[in-house]
This record gives C-alpha cells, structure tokens and sequence, in this order.
C-alpha cells in the first residue's frame, strides 16, 4: 500500500479514536503517524492504543509512527469553594501559593512558586486559554495582587499563561518523567515536547532518551521563537503548536511565525508539522468549513512535512472523515502546478556536504531522466531527511534495515519507509532497491530509479553513492 501524496498526516487518538477499528480506518483513510497525547488519558488506554497501532502496522506491512506528546509544564489555577467565579474587568484578583484554602471571587491558589519568582510588576497572566487577563501590580514569592484586564467566568484549574517572561522551568514535570518512561518501555518512535523554551530544554531530553526515539520540540512560546534556529538545530523536528502559541502571542501574529518555521526547518532540512484547528469545525460537523480547507493547504503550499488533526481525531464525531478530508486537501494541492512551482521557489540552497551534493544531485538527475522513484538506503535515515529537504519530484522510498528508523521517517515529506535486510555491498542495494519500487507499486520494468547510499554500509552520515537503475 502506497500514498500518491508527499506530505504526511498525524492523526491524534483519543476516545473518539480508542478501537481497532476505528484506528485502522484512520490509517487506510491517510494517516500516517499517531499521536498519544499523554495530557489526556491513563498509560493503560495509551498502551492499548500503540498496540493496535503494532498489529493493524503488522496486518498491513507498513511502518507507522507514533509520536508520545507530553503535556509539559502546563500551568493551571487551583479549585474555588463554590464553582466558577466571575472577574469583573478593572477588579483586584490576588493569586498565592496557599493550596489548602479553596479560591472565590476575590483570590485563588497558583500552585507554582516558579511563576511567582519570574513575576514582575505588569507581566501579563493569560488563564482559560487567553479568555481572561491579569496584571501585576504587586507582587512577592508566594503572592501576587493582580488588576483583571480582561473579565470573564473562571472555573477551577484553568490553564495560566505568562507569555512575557522565560520561566524557571525544565521542559519535564515529575509527570513527563514517568510518561516518558512508560513511553519508553512502550517503543515509541518520536517525543514531542511541550512548551520548549530554549535549545537547553532539548539537550536535557536528549540525555535521557539519546538516540531512542526523535525528539520535536513544540513551538508555543514566544520565548522559543525569540531561539528558533537554536531550537531547529538541536531538536530532530518541530512542531508549530498553534493552539497555545495563539494564546501566548496575538492571533495575527501567528501566521507569520508558521511561515517562518517552516522555512527554517526547510533550510535545516528538519520535519515540521503545522497543528491545530486545521479542520476544528469537523469535531461537530462532517465537512470543514473553506478557511479551513484553505488553511491545510496553506500549509502544503509552505512544504510543511506533515499537518496534525488534534480534537477532530481525537473527540469529534467524524474522525475518519477529518482524515480522509486532510488527505483530499494534500492530494488536490500537490496536483496544483503552482504548488511545484512555489516549493522549487522556497528552497534553500545545498550546504557544501557529502550527503547534500548526493541530494542536491538526485534531485536533479531525477527531473532530468524522469525518475519513477528515488531510493535512500539508510540507517540512521540521515540520508533520506536530506534528499526529502531537496523535495524532489519523484517518492523517496526510504529503505532501511531498522524498523525505528522507518516509522520515524512516517513523518518525513515525500518518504515511503520500507524495512529491508542488513545489505552488504552496493550491487545488492540497487537490485533491492528497484525490486522495493515495483513491488510497492512507484514504477514498472525499464523505469529509472535513483538511488544513494553510504560507504561504508551501516555508518550513519556516510552518503557518497549516487546509481542510476533500470527496473530490470
Ligand atoms: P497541545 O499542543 O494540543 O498539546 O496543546 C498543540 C498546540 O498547542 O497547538
Ligand atoms: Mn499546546
């Protein structure tokens, strides 16, 4: 089973989404990598999921990925004695560390003394997703006096947050530490990380994980967009978390700063997905509404490598048609003519490397001969992220000895992961190669085939063969 489009879809699971069933429909309808999104949900309905997410892979003979999102260090007010209370605009609103006495209209508890040592006279508190505002007046280590600039109804244990300040915070609570734990005993192939403030938050990860599983740092934070080519750089993708960076910076900025991770993961040659409210009305209707339709496109108009269902798979009603729609959307505009034309103008030039001159070259031996497909046999999957940054005209067959590797590349533009045996010589690969591109159905006897590899076999970063093939 193949795609005929090159951008990828992560489809989030949920209740909506908690059957076989349903999963594997999700999967013949388009998605390509899951998400187990540890904000919700125990470790026994996480667990359940990935393994039916291991057997339908199993049943269809394709590698699919699975991406565990961490919840990170999402703050949130305490509890109020009688319900929700309601902030009138210009009223006092005091916050402190004081969890034992339930909160009214007057005070509640901000269980985190980390906010309160940033917190400085006129920083700005966002609480219920930005629907109500406050400011600082006063303010010490365990208190801080508020005004309520924007009022509104507050109920217990929204989430607070504090957009103008870089928080004392590591990127993982106790919580991550035992979800990624689990996640690990699990097998999962990428870890995103919430609320990333710096490169260092990834470092720190990395040290646990090493070479385990990919890391994506999400981008929600202004903090993070003031280091975005620090944090490219030392994650192994990224995610444009739209949800709360729409929260924490003004709605209109938003667009502009997708574009522009996009475009420096592209240059980084680093997979981005765009999240969030792509297709939002379809958690209650079955079709999306045309700004939607728009906005999914959008985002494969700027070559974004995949593009995220949240709630729409997770908790709507039609998580299957959210799916099938994304995939409608990919497919129709990557048939644009002027979709080829705006990627080929968007892309960054090679940088003077081995492995980037293979690409650099594939790309254009590929246009040049009218190859079915192009092939990179990998390892570490280097070598495929690198020809899927020259975004060629013809699929990547990624073909690998190591199943890891083939689920990462799942999220990878334009890259068809296939498992093969360890090979040992060149000869063999390309034999395999072409045999992987007719048997996955990318072309016939007598079509060309471009392919790369690495000598010696089995060394990461070492791509320095470039073959032409005719499928014998
Ligand atoms: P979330 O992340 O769904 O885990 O909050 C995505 C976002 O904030 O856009
Ligand atoms: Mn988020």
């Amino acid at each position: 089973m193949r795609r005929t489009r090159n951008a990828k879809i992560v489809a989030t699971l949920g209740p909506a989404s908690a059957s076989h069933d349903t999963i594997e429909a999700l999967f013949n309808a388009g998605a390509d990598v899951f998400r187990l999104n540890f904000s919700h949900g125990t470790h026994d309905d996480h667990q359940r999921r990935l393994e039916v997410i291991r057997s339908i892979e199993k049943s269809v003979g394709r590698p699919i990925g699975v991406l565990l999102d961490l919840q990170g260090p999402k703050l949130r007010i305490g509890t109020f004695a009688h319900g929700p209370i309601f902030l009138e605009k210009g009223a006092a609103f005091r916050l402190d560390l004081d969890a034992q006495t339930p909160g009214d209209a007057t005070r509640v508890c901000l269980p985190h003394p980390e906010i309160f040592a940033a917190l400085q006279i006129r920083t700005n508190l966002l609480l219920d997703d930005g629907r109500v505002q406050l400011r600082v007046e006063r303010c010490g280590s365990d208190f801080a006096e508020t005004t309520v600039i924007v009022g509104g109804p507050l109920s217990e244990r929204k989430g607070v947050n504090v957009p103008d300040v870089v928080l004392p915070l590591s990127a993982m609570t106790q919580k991550d530490r035992r979800d990624l734990e689990f996640g690990l005993t699990l097998g999962i192939d990428w870890l995103a990380l919430s609320f990333v403030q710096r490169a260092e938050d990834i470092r720190e990860v990395r040290k646990i994980v090493g070479d385990r599983v990919g890391i994506v740092a999400k981008l929600e934070k202004p903090a993070a967009i003031g280091s975005l080519d620090a944090i490219v750089d030392e994650a192994d993708a990224v995610m444009v978390a739209r949800g709360d960076l729409g929260v924490e910076m003004p709605a209109e900025q938003v667009p502009a700063i997708q574009k522009r991770i996009v475009r420096a993961c592209r240059k980084a040659g680093k997979p981005v997905i765009v999240a969030t409210q792509m297709l939002e009305s379809m958690v209650s209707a079955p079709v999306p509404t045309r700004a939607e339709a728009s906005d999914v496109a959008t985002a494969i108009y700027d070559g974004a490598d995949a593009v995220m269902l949240s709630a729409e798979s997770a908790s709507g009603k039609y998580p299957v048609e959210a799916v099938r729609m994304m995939d409608l959307i990919i497919s129709q505009t990557e048939r644009d003519p002027y979709y080829r034309e705006v990627i080929a103008a968007s892309h960054a030039a090679p940088r003077a490397t081995t492995s980037d001159a293979i690409g650099y070259a594939m790309r254009h031996v590929t246009g040049l001969l009218n190859a079915v497909a192009t092939v990179a046999y990998t390892s570490s999957g280097y070598s495929a992220l690198r020809m899927a940054r020259e975004r060629p005209g013809a699929p990547i067959v990624g073909m690998t000895p190591q199943s890891g590797t083939a689920r990462r590349l799942a999220l990878v533009w334009g890259v068809h992961p296939v498992v093969c045996k360890e090979l040992v010589d060149a000869l063999e690969v390309s034999e395999l190669a072409c045999d992987t591109v007719r048997d996955e159905g990318f072309g016939a006897s007598g079509q060309t085939v471009v392919i790369s590899a690495g000598m010696p076999f089995g060394t990461p970063g070492t791509t320095n063969l470039l073959r032409i093939a005719q499928i014998p």
